[in-house]
């Protein structure tokens, strides 16, 4: 008899469950929870040779010791983004800590071109609008993309499928990385310092990963540098926004659209129904008052390409660890 691997899926949602049993060979046995892992709730994985996270999952100093003085071997992260994971610690401690690098970056890309579109065209206001027998065009007045200069901020795996996106708009695209992608060649794309790409966007997009570098780095300064109505998308991670700054800018017309996936505070709010809850965040609820700001819950990986190959790249995770094979870029 196969000797049977056992994971602790935290913050689990009906879709993991389903993409990941479907996946599922039968040496490993998925427990599916609904608890975030934190250290109050690390508890849970007594038993379990590894635990399954997602973004809002917490992997400090605390989580890592109570996982490993309960036997736990490794930590199987189903997303691309491991700020949440104190790596340098889960190393010094023996802690195998994986990832999915590349589930899907077409999926994250498309999602920001539809933030970009539904802001520019207002579809959410014509949405409603049409629902209500109105078909007034009056405060829909949108841009042509094409012509119009997009910023993008990293060009990993996510900014350049955006970047190629954009070509088919005919944009004209200024990239800024510190580590350029020498093989991103398209006619109307250079690369550009931070600075520049402020100053010129008209379309502001942020791809790169969260860290002590980019925390806020859209601040106050930057916002006051760049072009008045611009349009500002973050679909990386909410802490690369000072939201504060932001709802000034939005005040001030500095900014004329603003569309996130994601949100600084997203940690205790995303990812449940909450619609008959009070929602206590002042400034979500203030964000959500401006009409030229479109936000969606974090799901620019949602797609049923996206899904499936993470439950595939986690399972083959889950066997390398056993097998205490970390020598693959799933690793960190
Ligand atoms: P990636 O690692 O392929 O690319 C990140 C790029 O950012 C790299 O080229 C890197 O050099 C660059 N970079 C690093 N520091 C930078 C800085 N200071 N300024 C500008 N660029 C910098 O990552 P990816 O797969 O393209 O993902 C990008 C981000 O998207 C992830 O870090 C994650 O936070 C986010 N993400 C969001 C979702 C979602 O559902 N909304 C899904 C997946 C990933």
């Amino acid at each position: 008899m196969k000797n049977m691997i056992s994971v602790k899926v935290f913050s689990s949602q009906d879709y993991d469950k389903t993409f990941l049993l479907d996946a599922c060979p039968d040496d490993i046995c998925f427990d599916f929870l609904d608890a975030k892992l934190s250290e109050q709730t690390a508890i849970l994985a007594k038993d379990a040779d590894a635990v399954c996270v997602f973004v809002n999952d917490r992997v400090d100093k605390a989580v890592i010791d109570k996982l490993l003085g309960m036997g736990v071997k490794h930590v199987a992260l189903r997303c691309a983004g491991y700020n949440n994971v104190d790596i340098d610690y889960a190393k010094q401690q023996g802690l195998m800590v994986s990832r999915v690098p590349a589930y899907s970056p077409q999926a994250v890309a498309e999602h920001t071109i539809a933030l970009i579109l539904s802001l520019n065209r207002k579809l959410h206001k014509a949405y409603n609008r049409v629902k209500e027998g109105n078909f007034d065009l009056n405060g829909l007045l949108g841009f042509n993309l094409e012509k119009k200069t997009v910023g993008i901020i990293g060009t990993g795996k996510i900014g350049q499928a955006v970047c190629r996106i954009l070509g088919g708009f005919g944009c004209k695209v200024l990239c800024y990385d510190p580590f350029p992608a020498h093989d991103l060649q398209q006619a109307n794309l250079q690369y550009v310092s931070l600075d520049e790409l402020i100053t010129e966007a008209d379309v502001i997009s942020l791809h790169c990963p969260l860290n002590d570098e980019t925390f806020h780095m859209i601040d106050a300064p930057r916002i006051e540098a760049m072009r008045d109505g611009v349009m500002l998308i973050n679909t990386s991670r909410g802490k690369l926004i000072d939201t504060k700054a932001v709802i000034n800018g939005i005040k001030s017309q500095k900014i004329g659209y603003l569309g996130l996936d994601v949100y600084e505070m997203e940690e205790d709010l995303f990812f449940k129904n909450r619609s008959t809850e009070i929602i206590a965040d002042d400034v979500f609820q203030r964000l959500l008052t401006f009409p030229n700001v479109m936000i969606t819950g974090h799901q620019g990986f949602f797609t049923d390409q996206a899904l499936s190959q993470i439950a595939q790249t986690t399972i083959s995770n889950v066997h390398l660890a056993a097998a205490s094979d970390v020598e693959h870029d799933t690793f960190l």
